[in-house]
């Protein structure tokens, strides 16, 4: 289900080498057979498409309302094929599915176009997917938003959505999800909720003050990467105040359709406005260009929102402009008069404008940061960060080896979860004998867990890793909850198990947990062959120059990856994965052995 049924569609009716901003491309937005049911966080919405950004499938999903609303409309999946020669929105009443002139809502902002929707369908329940005048001039990092900032930021899919002159989809399902066993689902599914409050991980982020425990603790801090991914060591970070700021801003917890969780929080600030929003557009705005002030941050952050920019590459591309500044390759000229000094808030706040309104160099950076480095200086591409064409998320990746390898095989920078989580996590203070006991116990050795070396277990936990991540976007229910649950928890496969028990109360189809982990890995295949059409091979799982040295300063200052080792480790990977390691993609006899022979194309 889900992404994997978003991959296969591309798999079988995308055609090779087409403009992603082009007709031909598909936009396919995703439920799963879990979605819009009681499980828990069953609200999540995979987005597939061909990626501006890189010519990869897109690798992005959203929350909020709208895909159980979809659900509840009786529909799993929308397909957007072609385009409209006027911009237009789609209208979903349950069964009854019209495309309306929009010509009215072009050059709104995201918040405006839900608002004026609701207004003119006269109904306050409809849930609104829009895009703003970043995805409307094909910004290629444009996102799509729904709600007050549940956004699929990622791959560019703003900017696929603008192509096709698709403003808005709206929503409104009153017919509820079948299923095939309801009350064993429903035991099932309150059991679950019941043992997600119990959780220790769930129990650790409700005692916490939501943002500022958690955002801005000397642990976290301490994995941070700074600016253009320059220094592991800001000392304004720790002077930021977030109590005194959000003490009275911070309304409440916030989060998606049926999730206990609520990891996100809705805040209003007087004057720059209300959003919801979680850790990474406030790193993005934050630590990522220099920014002390917590008013422009904020600012930043409902910007990008209402204009449908991805918060992590408008945050990297700003960074990138503020080194180059510093470090003489750029003037005020190539900026349009502003001097992107770090941190400086009319160069955070007007870049962003520019890049979504496509004003001035705006035009330029909204191609993304390699073709505004070739076109801005030659030297300008030796400051580069990037990941298959995204600025990654801005952490220490370079003193962390799973995470890493992570990255490179990945298509749009993965988010470490789960074992290159727990990898991340034992770097700072706290008990680790249970996490060690699990690595020996899951992968061989607690070398998986532990920094400092590129093991085969290291290799085996990623592949677990990124198929753990790959089933909840399989079943339409969101990563975090289930990387809440197991923090902590000493049953790293009971969610598993019960996810699976879900499926088949909900199906009536047999499921356990080896099949959905077998599932994850054929779609790890499946898009493998996809992007392998698209031009990708191991050459392309490469990691930005930056991850080989160590940063100046930080916690992890002398850490950095030694690369004749990575390669080593991405060639284990290969052969753990039953893939060539000269191409870095599936062989014949892997493919045959999932199910997947005669069905993909692999590159001639
Ligand atoms: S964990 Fe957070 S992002 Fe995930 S469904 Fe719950 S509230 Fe939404």
């Amino acid at each position: 289900g889900g992404r994997g049924i978003g991959s296969r569609i591309l798999n079988d009716e995308l055609p090779r080498g087409i403009d992603p901003l082009g007709p031909e491309n598909l936009l396919i937005l995703s439920n799963g057979p879990l979605s819009g049911t009681a499980a828990p966080g069953s609200g999540r919405v995979d987005v597939a498409a061909k990626s501006p950004m890189n010519g990869y499938r897109a690798v992005t999903n959203f929350g909020g309302y709208w895909g159980a609303e979809l659900m509840h409309a009786g529909f799993a999946h929308l397909i957007v094929q072609g385009a409209s020669d006027t911009p237009v929105y789609v209208v979903i009443e349950n069964e009854n599915v019209a495309i309306r002139d929009a010509r009215h809502l072009w050059g709104l902002d995201t918040y405006e176009t839900a608002t004026r929707l609701r207004r003119e369908l006269n109904d306050e329940e409809f849930q609104v997917l829009s895009i703003g005048p970043a995805g409307e001039r094909l910004v290629r990092f444009a996102s799509i938003l729904t709600g007050l900032g549940d956004a699929a930021g990622r791959s560019g899919m703003g900017a696929v959505m603008g192509s096709k002159r698709l403003k808005a989809i709206a929503v409104r399902g009153t017919r509820g999800v079948e299923l095939s066993d309801p009350p064993r689902f429903m035991e099932l599914a309150s059991d679950l909720h019941r043992r997600l409050r119990e959780s220790p991980g769930f129990k650790e982020s409700a005692r916490s003050k939501p943002v500022t425990d958690s955002m801005f603790s000397k642990s976290y801090e301490n994995l941070l990467a700074f600016g253009n991914y320059e220094d592991g060591r800001w000392d304004q970070f720790s002077k930021l105040e977030p109590e005194k700021f959000f003490s009275r801003r911070q309304l409440r917890r916030a989060g998606c359709f049926g999730c206990p969780m609520q990891c996100m929080h809705l805040v209003e600030v007087p004057g720059a406005g209300c959003g919801i929003s979680f850790c990474t557009p406030f790193l993005s705005f934050l630590g990522t260009v220099w920014n002390e002030d917590l008013t422009t941050m904020w600012e930043a952050i409902i910007l990008a929102n209402r204009f449908g920019l991805d918060v992590v590459e408008t945050g990297g591309i700003i960074a990138l402009l503020m080194e180059l500044y510093r470090e003489g390759v750029i003037s005020p000229a190539a900026t349009d008069g502003i001097p992107m000094a770090r941190g400086d808030r009319r160069a955070i706040l007007e870049t962003i404008r520019k890049i979504a309104m496509r004003e001035g160099v705006g035009d330029l950076l909204a191609e993304g940061p390699l073709r505004t480095a070739e076109a801005l200086d030659r030297r300008a591409h030796e400051f580069l960060v990037l990941v298959k064409n995204h600025f990654p998320h801005g952490y220490q990746f370079p003193a962390f080896e799973g995470a890493s390898l992570l990255q490179a095989v990945g298509s749009a920078d993965p988010f470490p979860t789960y074992g290159t989580g727990v990898e991340i996590r034992l770097s700072m203070p706290g008990p680790r004998e249970k996490m060690l006991a699990e690595a020996r116990e899951l992968f061989g050795s607690e070398e998986a867990y532990l920094t400092g070396n590129y093991s085969l277990s290291k290799v085996r936990m990623v592949i677990d890793a990124e198929h753990r991540s790959r089933i909840p976007d399989l079943l339409g229910v969101c990563i975090y909850v289930i990387d809440g649950y197991i923090k902590g928890s000493s049953e790293p496969f009971f969610f598993y198990d019960r996810l699976a028990d879900l499926y088949q109360a909900a199906s009536g189809k047999p499921m356990n947990r080896e099949a959905l982990f077998t599932a994850a890995e054929r779609v790890v295949n499946l898009e493998r062959c996809l992007d392998a059409r698209e031009g990708l091979t191991r050459k392309q799982d490469a990691l930005p120059q930056r991850f080989f040295r160590s940063f100046p300063g930080g916690a992890h200052r002398g850490k950095r990856l030694d690369p004749q080792k990575m390669e080593e480790m991405k060639s284990l990977y290969y052969k753990t994965r039953g893939w060539d390691p000269e191409s870095g993609l599936p062989r014949p006899e892997k493919l045959e052995q999932l199910g997947l022979k005669g069905i993909v194309q692999t590159p001639d």
